[in-house]
């Protein structure tokens, strides 16, 4: 293999065997850019020598060739006493990694080599502070040694001089550091400062080599899911001096604004510093247009270069530069980081100067950045802001409320008007009341998949969780934050996007985009604050509109009230994927439902469903109309229903203190009977227990009558002129047998509804695929469903083995720290296990059944990397929270381009 690529072979493309760095200075080397020649070690030889623990042998040949090559073009040698080639190794893989060795400059220097750069600099304070520089990074990175030894000696220096700068100390003052620091060297690491510049230079090569595998590099990579095996390379670039006197100087630009996209010039210069000064803050830096008037002739090279980079890379661009003794050095470049609202507004831009397409602009922006964009944010400008405390950002937004800590007083609360901000410990279903009453939720426990994370998600509020510095005190209505204690009613404010909790106030800024998803760009571009809100705008809708005419993938919403249906059309969806119905029956008819389960015989239990049917049909009706002619899909009941009843402890208690007190009467008596049917139905694991379509098979005359209420829902519309597009799906099937049972019911009613009603009914059943069951027999199950629509978040807790309200939080914490998983299966959807039944089922389920219509409903519908999945396996359409509808568009089209 060949190892070493001068600057002058490589290109950008060779980003795996060249990494980043390397890759961009080859182009910029090809554009005929000034860049210092140089080489770069191949990320293959990094592989070598991880396989076999030293440099391969042909490396040290290959390095000995270009070193000369390098010392040939530039007329000078490595460690040449009278006037020495110096360079700089820097490490470079292919994603930019902290926690791995960085650069070490000057290498080359040594004592007699160090007279010969004071001699042709002419400049002897300039030798002595690079040498030492030398030895200080050297020891550091390469020796390992504890870097505040360096600075500490350097600290004691200059208090020993009476100066507070490193410029303020002299030639004769460093030279002297120099031998302070070969004496820490020595007691340190047991050896010289190695003197001889190829040791040097194999020692640094090996060092970057060996960072690749220290302990903070690997847990960055499992983080970032970036694969153990790349390797880095390692680039070798001959030294330039920007601490060469006022002539010379070194910079950072951008050749565009990061935060606005603006096009102009950005970027900060400090003028006789070396490397890293400029980003240390050592000295306070200059603009480029200081330079301007410093230096006009490298100015306007610099500005040259830019534009070339930029023209060439067609985006934005960041770079280093130094400029020794008036001449301009290129040192790096790569496509720059830049904020959400930049990445739209830079996208357009470059569409409109022609440089890209609206494809290629809609590849530039992520859903990741929309969905940034929606939240509110507070005001960072806001001054006193007192921070409580941080914990894990949630679900985002900037929330202002009063602290309450039950459900009850955040529904009685919010009922008043007032903002309020639930704070629990943890929550459980028995908050969602007042979770929907609050504006932000906060929790001490759990993580990002946990229950207070999950439904705030969905429902788009903003919440914080894990804040564990909290103590939620329920019962004396405060929580403590060490000594401060923050009663009920205080005002506090949470941060979703960065788990910052604020004492007070804190004044926030809504969001402009999500103006336009409601009320349209006019009205958005009418009510902006600036120019620069009605350009974001104006490239969100763009780029969006871009999205929805490229994409093939549909999108749904998860909506089961008129106002979420309302909302999530309103934002774009296409239909309803998932209208769940146990929502309706809670509240007041809960008790009908008790009704329903402690029936004696059919002649009650028929009375029972017969005062739910005209509710649920009433709540069908008013769904349908909203979604006029849109596919409205309504999952028959899905939870335990022993969810619906009290909890057995505590009824528990309560019967046997009735009995004790000898307490009679009618409301004595339904407890004792209730409590018969709780422990009756009690489960050991309900998650896998009686629910579903178990539970309409069980329990007769529950699936008819949701089913018959969705009928005559539709009949209903019909009459009306209206056009209801209702669709019927069956819960956590895992085998055909059980679709048609519900199938053979289903047909029965609504042929009787029809009649009845006179009207044509055409209302599809489909299936929930949920259990892996279910998907392995998926040709089977298509023979009696005309749809799937996968499930996917009980699909990962059955594939998985995992319970989604058990796992997450320590357990995955610790999970994703070991390596096992990198990312919640329940947030991205895991291709090769739970990724592969979908596959399984969309195969199967199409080759018995062409025409059949497949989507997903879980929380993996809204979520990114899972969207660009389920656009690969061919699904028709994703189905998520009206919140991540957007989200979800801009992502199906950017899997469709
Ligand atoms: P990082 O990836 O941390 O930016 P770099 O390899 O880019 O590390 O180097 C750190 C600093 O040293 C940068 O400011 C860079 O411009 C400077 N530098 C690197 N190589 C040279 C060189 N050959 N001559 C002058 N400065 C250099
Ligand atoms: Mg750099
Ligand atoms: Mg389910």
């Amino acid at each position: 293999a060949k190892y070493v690529y001068d600057f002058s072979e490589g290109n950008k493309d060779l980003k795996d065997l060249l990494g980043g760095k390397g890759a961009n200075l080859a182009e910029m080397t090809r554009l005929g850019l000034p860049v210092p020649p140089g080489f770069t070690i191949t990320t293959e030889a990094c592989r070598a020598f991880m396989a076999d623990g030293q440099l391969p042998p042909e490396l040290r040949v290959e390095v000995t060739m270009a070193v000369r090559r390098l010392e040939d073009a530039i007329g000078r040698n490595l460690g040449d006493p009278y006037d020495p080639l110096l360079v700089s190794v820097r490490s470079g893989a292919k994603f930019s990694m902290p926690g791995m060795m960085e650069t070490v400059l000057n290498i080359g220097l040594n004592d007699a080599s160090v007279q010969g750069l004071a001699k042709f600099s002419d400049d002897e304070r300039f030798a002595w502070d690079s040498y030492r520089r030398l030895i200080q990074m050297f020891g550091k990175t390469v020796l390992d040694i504890d870097g505040a030894l360096f600075s500490g000696a350097l600290d004691d220096l200059k208090v020993a001089r009476g100066v507070s700068g490193d410029t303020d100390l002299t030639a004769a003052d460093l030279q002297e550091l120099t031998g302070t620091f070969k004496d820490i060297v020595r007691e340190q690491s047991g050896r010289e400062f190695p003197q001889h510049p190829r040791e040097q230079l194999d020692l640094a090569i090996t060092a970057v080599f060996n960072s690749w595998n220290t302990d903070r590099a690997r847990l960055y990579r499992r983080r970032e899911r970036i694969p153990h095996d790349l390797g880095t390379a390692v680039n070798v670039v001959s030294m330039v001096f920007g601490n060469l006197g006022t002539t010379s100087g070194t910079g950072v630009c951008f050749t565009r604004d990061p935060s606005t996209g603006h096009s102009g010039v950005y970027g900060d210069y400090l003028p006789n510093a070396q490397g890293e000064d400029v980003v240390a803050g050592i000295r306070n830096t200059l603009t480029l247009a200081d330079l301007e008037q410093l230096d006009p002739t490298s100015y306007a090279e610099l500005r040259q270069a830019m534009r070339r980079l930029e023209t060439h890379y067609r985006d934005l661009c960041d770079i280093e530069f130094t400029i020794e003794r008036g001449k301009l050095w290129m040192l790096q470049t790569r496509v720059g980081k830049r904020t959400a609202g930049a990445a739209f507004r830079i996208a357009t831009q470059l569409v409109d100067e022609h440089l890209i397409t609206m494809d290629e602009a809609l590849d530039r922006v992520t859903g990741a950045q929309l969905s940034k964009l929606m939240f509110p944010q507070f005001d960072a400008a806001a001054d006193g802001r007192t921070l409580l405390a941080t914990g894990m950002a949630a679900s985002p937004g900037a929330a202002v409320g009063m602290a309450v800590f039950d459900s009850a007083t955040a529904q009685a609360w919010a009922a008043e008007g007032k903002d309020v901000i639930l704070v629990r410990r943890e929550t459980n279903p028995d908050d969602l009341g007042g979770m929907i009453a609050a504006v932000g939720v906060l929790t001490s426990r759990g993580g990002k998949t946990s229950h207070a994370a999950v439904v705030a998600r969905g429902m788009g509020t903003t919440c914080v969780v894990g804040a564990e510095k909290l103590d939620v005190d329920v019962v004396a209505r405060v929580m403590r934050v060490g000594k401060r204690v923050v009663k009920e009613g205080e005002v506090i404010a949470i941060d979703g996007s960065s788990g910052e909790i604020f004492l007070g106030e804190v004044p926030v800024v809504p969001s402009p985009v999500v103006q336009y998803l409601e009320d349209g760009l006019d009205v958005a571009l009418d009510q902006a604050a600036d120019d620069e809100t009605r350009e974001l705008v104006k490239a969100v809708d763009r780029i969006l509109s871009h999205a929805d005419t490229v994409r093939r993938l549909r999108v749904h919403a998860n909506a089961d009230t008129p106002g979420d249906a309302h909302r999530a059309r309103l934002w774009g969806a296409q239909g309803i994927g998932l209208c769940r119905t146990e929502h309706m029956f809670l509240g007041d008819r809960r008790v009908l439902i008790e009704r329903l389960i402690v029936a004696q015989d059919d002649a009650e239990r028929q009375a029972a469903l017969d005062a739910l049917l005209p509710l649920q049909r009433a709540d069908f009706i008013e769904i349908l109309r909203e979604m006029d002619g849109r596919p409205t899909t309504i999952r028959l009941i899905d939870p335990p229903l022993h969810e619906f009843l009290p909890d057995l402890t505590e009824l528990s208690v309560k019967v046997a203190l009735d009995a004790e007190r000898g307490a009679s009467g009618p409301d004595v008596e339904r407890d004792r009977v209730l409590l018969v049917a709780v422990k009756r139905m009690h489960e050991a694991n309900p998650m896998l227990g009686l629910r579903g379509v178990r539970l309409g098979i069980v329990v007769p005359g529950l699936f008819a009558l949701q089913i018959r209420a969705v009928a005559e829902a539709a009949a209903a519309l019909l009459h009306e002129g209206a056009r209801p597009h209702a669709e019927i799906m069956v819960p956590l099937a895992a085998s055909v047998m059980e679709l048609h049972l519900v199938r053979d019911e289903a047909e029965a009613i609504l042929a009787a509804v029809a009649a009845e009603q006179g009207v044509a009914l055409r209302i599809p059943i489909g299936a929930m695929i949920e259990l892996p069951r279910a998907a392995l027999t998926a040709d089977r199950m298509a023979q009696a469903a005309e749809f799937f629509s996968f499930g996917t978040n009980d699909l990962t807790q059955t594939t998985w083995g995992f319970s989604r309200d058990d796992v997450e939080g320590a357990f995955f914490a610790e999970y994703t720290e070991r390596g096992v998983i990198s990312v919640s299966p329940f947030e991205t959807i895991d291709r090769r296990g739970v990724g592969r039944l979908v596959r399984i089922a969309v195969e199967e389920g199409r080759s018995e059944r062409p025409d059949i219509v497949l989507g997903v409903c879980g929380e993996h519908g809204g979520d990114p990397e899972s969207i660009h999945f389920f656009h690969e396996v061919g699904l028709d359409y994703v189905s998520c929270s009206p919140f991540r509808i957007p989200v979800a568009r801009l992502e199906a089209g950017r899997a469709a381009v």
